[in-house]
């Protein structure tokens, strides 16, 4: 298998099959719904898991939840609550929107703020390695100048690192404008915790290489996160934790999927340009969602327009249609002298060899598409056995295990309506509109409504008189 390492800003061959894979993925801060671009990330995560398991792979896939935060401390501030009270309330939006999303391979989540005597203990250390300094009434601080390494997965240097500055990293006091808090001291009427560090709280990066040494250890296989976390925030967990351990790579293998944008910019809170998973949801299904995220290659952005996930949604619904199409030749007992289908091997051999190569997702899926071009014909024809038709189930069930995109409940349409949809494509194909417009006339008669979509005919029942 290969998978693209932005550490090694290539392909690499990855770990060999059987292996055990220690996954970390950066999770939310919880202070508001999540949207779908934060949806983007970890679908795309979920199928890299899920694959990998696939695989063969024996996977912990381990996320954060950051439920400590200046943007939750500030945000409750406005809303006049207790910050861990509207922490508590974002994370289970969080998990609930997972969910609906079929969001299902995390191995576990893990609060940073469940956390916080491995966080002392890693800043301990680095204090006394003498790589991090206190600033009197503010907190402590890594000093860049003491990791030489300091950018290299993002390829800056230490001298490039301006814009490392985020979140709580301003002090005028420190020692190089890239040096970022590992500890900063609360306000008695902040959130924070008494620890031999001064009452305070966790600086951004150090959650994540705490909680990872504790279940993984100074090293692990693979850490992933959207792009823009390349920068500062991988590069200095690296810092963090190549300096407590002094063991190199800190990871082996990193994956940074792009953003979900609108008009050409990142779909983010603070721009307004967003649609939270649950309001999308409303709309469409989540198979639809899915389907819009993994026809992208995962290191591209993806530009949304609702047009697209009414695109999937057509999509996912002839993904449904096929499989309830195959669910009625199994019942039929049909047997047929057509050879054994050995077009689902062939598919299932392009669909791992695409998945194999960087997770390419589109082309895995237009393997799936190509399988549902080919064989729909032959059940139109009666040409597909009960047997075979089992085993098409079977292949398509297994694949959407890691995929996800083929709805379960779905609108059952009758053979002899599907047989007539199917006629009035292949007329369609063959450009005989006067035909193929008598088609659907006949069609909507029966109380169906056909609309052509990118992805063939969408087909909804239409409401009764
Ligand atoms: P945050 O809660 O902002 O820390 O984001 C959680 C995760 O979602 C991070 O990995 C972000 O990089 C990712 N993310 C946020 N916005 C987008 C977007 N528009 N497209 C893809 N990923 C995103």
């Amino acid at each position: 298998m290969q998978i693209y390492n932005t550490l090694a800003r290539q392909k690499e061959e990855f770990l060999s099959p059987g292996s055990k894979v220690r996954m970390f993925v950066c999770g939310p801060t919880v202070y508001d719904y999540s949207h779908i671009g934060h949806a983007r990330t970890y679908v795309v995560f979920d199928v890299v898991a899920k694959y990998l398991r696939h695989r063969g792979y024996e996977v912990f896939y381990l996320q954060n939840i950051t439920d400590i935060d200046d943007k939750i401390i500030e945000r409750a501030k406005q809303k006049m609550i207790n910050p861990a009270d509207l922490a508590l309330e974002y994370k289970e939006a969080y998990y609930e929107d997972m969910k609906s999303l079929g969001i299902t391979a995390v191995s576990e989540y893990a609060p940073a703020t469940q956390y916080i005597p491995e966080i002392v203990s890693q800043v301990k250390q680095l204090i006394e390695k003498g790589i991090a300094y206190l600033i009197e009434d503010d907190g402590y601080y890594f000093d860049l100048v003491k990791f030489p390494d300091y950018g290299k997965l993002s390829g800056r240097t230490t001298q490039s690192a301006e814009d490392a500055v985020s979140r709580i990293d301003e002090s005028i006091k420190k020692r190089n404008r890239g040096d970022f808090a590992l500890w900063k001291f609360s306000k008695l009427e902040e959130p924070g915790w008494n620890s031999e560090l001064g009452y305070g709280r966790p600086g951004w990066h150090i959650e994540d290489t705490a909680m990872t040494e504790k279940h993984f250890g100074f090293q692990y296989d693979l850490h992933g996160g959207a792009q823009d976390l390349i920068f500062p925030h991988h590069e200095a967990e690296i810092a963090q934790m190549e300096s407590i351990s002094g063991k190199k790579p800190f990871v082996k293998y990193w994956i940074h999927p792009g953003f979900l944008t609108v008009s050409g910019q990142k779909m983010s809170k603070s721009l307004g340009n967003f649609i939270t998973i649950r309001d999308a949801l409303k709309k469409y299904p989540a198979e639809a969602l899915r389907m819009m995220i993994l026809m992208a290659y995962y290191r591209s952005p993806i530009d949304y327009s609702e047009e697209n996930l009414r695109q999937t949604e057509a999509a996912v619904n002839r993904l449904a249609e096929f499989t309830n199409r195959l669910k009625n030749i199994e019942k039929s007992l049909l047997r047929s002298s057509t050879p054994k289908l050995e077009l689902i091997e062939k598919i299932k051999e392009n669909f791992e060899k695409e998945m194999d190569d960087d997770f390419n997702t589109p082309k895995a899926i237009a393997s799936l598409f190509d399988f549902v071009r080919e064989v729909n014909p032959l059940i139109d024809e009666r040409k597909i056995s009960s047997e075979d038709a089992k085993k098409s189930l079977e292949m398509l069930n297994e694949f959407d295990q890691i995929l996800s995109i083929i709805p379960k409940k779905s609108q059952e349409i009758p053979p002899e309506i599907q047989k007539l949809i199917s006629e009035r494509e292949t007329i369609r194909q063959a450009k005989d509109f006067i035909h193929s417009d008598q088609l659907r006339d006949q069609i909507k008669n029966l109380g169906y409504e056909i609309e052509d979509t990118n992805y063939g005919p969408l087909v909804k029942k239409l409401a009764s008189p």
